[in-house]
């Protein structure tokens, strides 16, 4: 385990945690993740239908948010849940984006969906489940669009930084780091949130680093807390899940947001967001 640097911290003033002169920026298309905004992911947990896809982007977008969240294919614990709309998604997702003027990341789960997934995604999400799948990593690498590469739920920080490093080996800098909570002992909420993770990876690497407090919490009313959190720890964005009508949710419907419930975690993320001293990251109008 490397020590911590705090160098950069030593003068450093309360607005300055996350320009810590380390900081790589990585830019998807004209949003950028690691640079002086803070940027906010949102969509659903899977893609279900058009209509669903097309009311959460919207409402998303009005209330803030930059780029979509969309499973295609679900990495599910039992075989037996929805795993997924799989290729019928792409019947309609173009329209969406076109529709709505936004960008998609969406989770890759085999190197074989490079293929197909190009056409749809500005950055590949790998999911927990496969930080260690050094395969598709490597794939990954030979790509040039980015990557979020979450933390596996019970990788050691270390173990994370070194899965981002067979991405970047490939020629690919652009990784962005996502903490979306670990096992720990603790059982009452789905995951912990290590925020001492994200503060660790913005001390000690170049990359940026969001977080997705849907899936650390799983619990719908705790996430906008767990999403102020991130951003007054200086991470920089957050990755967030929203549905129009969660109790209907074919995946991960106890923690999405309503439309409502985002619209309001915007508003008082922005006001912490000023506090600390930074703007949040706008769509150009
Ligand atoms: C997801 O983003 O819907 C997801 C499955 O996340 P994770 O890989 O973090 O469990
Ligand atoms: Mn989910």
């Amino acid at each position: 385990m490397k020590t911590l640097d705090t160098t950069h911290l030593s003068s450093a003033q309360p607005t300055d945690l996350w320009t810590n002169g380390k900081t790589r920026p990585v830019q998807v298309q004209n949003i950028t993740f690691g640079g002086p905004e803070f940027t906010v992911i949102a969509g659903p947990c899977s893609i279900e239908s058009s209509e669903q896809f097309l009311t959460t982007a919207q409402a998303v977008k009005s209330s803030g948010a930059v780029m979509l969240r969309g499973g295609v294919w679900k990495l599910r614990t039992s075989s037996k849940t929805f795993q997924g709309l799989g290729p019928e998604a792409f019947a309609f997702i173009k329209e969406v984006l076109k529709q709505t003027e936004m960008m998609l990341v969406s989770e890759i789960t085999d190197p074989r969906q490079i293929e197909i997934l190009d056409d749809y995604v500005e950055m590949y999400q790998v999911g927990s489940r496969n930080m260690h799948n050094y395969a598709l990593l490597k794939e990954l690498g030979q790509t040039r669009k980015p990557v979020m590469l979450k933390r596996g739920f019970s990788a050691f920080v270390d173990e994370w930084l070194k899965a981002a490093e067979y991405i970047t080996v490939g020629g690919n800098e652009g990784v962005i780091l996502c903490e979306r909570g670990i096992r720990t002992f603790e059982t009452a909420t789905r995951n912990t949130l290590d925020l001492n993770a994200v503060v660790y990876a913005k001390a000690n690497t170049h990359f940026p680093v969001i977080v997705d407090p849907s899936h650390a919490v799983g619990v719908r009313k705790l996430v906008p807390q767990l999403a102020w959190a991130a951003a007054a720890a200086g991470a920089d964005g957050i990755i967030v899940e929203v549905h129009p009508r969660p109790e209907e949710a074919l995946s991960d419907g106890q923690q999405a947001l309503t439309v409502s419930d985002f619209k309001m975690m915007m508003q008082r993320l922005e006001a912490i967001l000023t506090a600390v001293g930074r703007p949040l990251h706008k769509l150009e109008k």
